[in-house]
C-alpha cells in the first residue's frame, strides 16, 4: 500500500490516542518527515523548543549541525527521513523518561516499517538503546551493526555536538568515515 496513506493513517489513529504523555492537545506532536522511500532514517531523542514551535524534528541548533553534517557527506535532508523516540516535547528539554518512551514506541516501530530504511542511524543514547540496549554510546559510535534485517548506526547526539568540540570532533568523523553506506546502504548485503 502507498506510504503516505498509511503514514497518514498512523498520524491519524496517533491524534486520537488519549493518555500520552507530554500531549495537551494533538498539536504538541512532532511527527517525521523527510523522503518517505528514504533508504536513510536517523532517529533522535525528543522535541526541543524550536521543533515543538514549529513542530517540525531537527529544526533548532542542533537540526541545524545536523543538516551540515548530512550535506557534507553529500547528502540533502528532503532525501533521508528524521525522527524522534518521543514525539513531543519534555519540558525544560529534559530526558524523556522511560514511560514516555515505551509510549511513544509502537508509533516509532510502526513508522519504520513504512519507512523501511536500510540504514538507520540513531542519534544520541536513548535512540541506541532501542535498538541495541547493552551497548555504550562512547564504544560504538560509528560503528555498524546488523538487527532485524537493517544497518544500524549509532552516532552521538548533535546536541552534545554543540556542548563538546570532541564530541563534534567524533561525530563529523562517524558521518565522513560512513559516507559510503550512507549514501547507498542498499549496496550492502545484509545476512
Ligand atoms: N533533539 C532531538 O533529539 N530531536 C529533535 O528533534 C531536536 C533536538
Amino acid at each position: 500500500m502507498d506510504k503516505k496513506f498509511l503514514l497518514e493513517s498512523l498520524k491519524d489513529k496517533f491524534r486520537k490516542e488519549k493518555n500520552l504523555p507530554l500531549v495537551k492537545n494533538v498539536d504538541d506532536v512532532v511527527f517525521g518527515e523527510g523522503d518517505l522511500n528514504a533508504k536513510v532514517m536517523l532517529i533522535g531523542e525528543a522535541p526541543g523548543f524550536w521543533e515543538d514551535k514549529l513542530k517540525r524534528p531537527f529544526v533548532g541548533p542542533a537540526g541545524k549541525l545536523l543538516d551540515k553534517l548530512i550535506n557534507e557527506v553529500g547528502l540533502k535532508r528532503e532525501e533521508v527521513y528524521i525522527s524522534n523516540m518521543v514525539k513531543a516535547r519534555p519540558p525544560e528539554n529534559r530526558d524523556p523518561t522511560t514511560e514516555e518512551i515505551k509510549s511513544y514506541e509502537n508509533f516509532l516501530d510502526y513508522e519504520i516499517e513504512i519507512i523501511n530504511p536500510k540504514l538507520i542511524v540513531t542519534l544520541g543514547r536513548f535512540s541506541l538503546l532501542k535498538f541495541l540496549p547493552s551497548e555504550k554510546i562512547s564504544q560504538v559510535h560509528g560503528k555498524i551493526f546488523i538487527l532485524g534485517g537493517r544497518l544500524i548506526l549509532p552516532m552521538y547526539h548533535p546536541a552534545a555536538a554543540l556542548r563538546s568540540t570532541a564530541v563534534l570532533e567524533s561525530l563529523r568523523d562517524d558521518f565522513l568515515e560512513n559516507k559510503e553506506i550512507l549514501l547507498g546502504p542498499q549496496n550492502y548485503e545484509i545476512e
